[in-house]
């Protein structure tokens, strides 16, 4: 039993120390698998503009993605155009976005971000990020009250089409489960794997790795046996038993 554990343990090690040496070529098969799972995630054919995908990317912090669609809509059918925000009282904003939950951060971090683009262009606008480097988008867009890492790396992906993989709590989880990553938070997960990201495959890399997280390797137990990547996965806690399985394959980004 002792010889069985550590035969386990040494290859959990090697299998860590291939990722760490191999990072983009892992990115790589793990993306392959999840493809031939899930098949390429849709995807609109105009990406939504950055100030659309920054506001519903703060509706969808803490809440699921049918909710956080609710709140945006509401607040895009009382404001057409994000300027009529401008000098709004931040109540009404959070009346419009109560759906979404946590309504009066939301609202603030919405309207300081309208405040101060509208400060900066007359009307508020992102689309100056457009001529930025990725890491330069990110600086800027993080200094933004209520904008982190993943917000702002989600406008640059799903606005901007970057070579950037945003990093929530699935994406942080099954990363660190299959082994690629020994991270203690997303945002760790998040430097980590973007060090040099595979050209031309972060958005269904992002979103396959959310639909495996939401609907097979879910944060209370795994359903290994259902798990493309069963294989590949250093995970000691594999989880043969469940076959329960859920759908998560709404994704609010690609419906702004
Ligand atoms: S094999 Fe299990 S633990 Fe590993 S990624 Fe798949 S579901 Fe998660």
């Amino acid at each position: 039993m002792a010889a069985l554990g550590s035969s386990l343990s040494e290859f959990l090690l090697l299998l860590f120390l291939y990722f760490m040496k191999n990072p983009k070529k892992k990115i790589i098969s793990i993306n392959d698998k999840l493809r031939e799972h899930f098949g390429v995630p849709p995807r609109a054919e105009k990406l939504p503009d950055p100030l659309d995908l920054l506001i519903a990317t703060i509706l969808s912090q803490n809440t699921n993605d049918n909710n956080s669609y609710k709140a945006y809509q509401n607040l895009r059918k009382k404001y057409s155009k994000w300027e009529k925000l401008v000098g709004v009282d931040v109540k009404e904003i959070e009346n419009e976005i109560r759906v979404a939950g946590l309504a009066k951060q939301k609202a603030a971090s919405i309207k300081n971000v309208i405040d101060f683009l509208s400060e900066k262009n007359k009307t508020p606008s992102l689309d100056f990020v457009r001529d930025l480097k990725s890491n330069e988008a990110l600086e800027v867009m993080t200094k933004f009250p209520g904008v982190g890492i993943k917000t702002a790396s989600c406008v640059l992906l799903f606005s901007l089409d970057r070579d950037v993989c945003p990093v929530d709590t699935h994406v942080h989880r099954t990363l660190n489960r299959i082994g690629l990553v020994k991270t203690s938070s997303p945002e760790k997960t998040f430097l980590e794997i973007n060090k040099d990201f595979p050209h031309g495959i972060a958005h269904q890399f992002h979103t396959n790795l959310i639909r495996l997280g939401r609907e097979i390797c879910t944060a209370k137990s795994p359903h290994c046996s259902a798990c493309p990547l069963v294989k590949m996965c250093a995970y000691p806690e594999k989880n043969f038993e469940s076959k329960k399985k859920r759908n998560g394959s709404f994704m609010l980004l690609d419906s702004v």
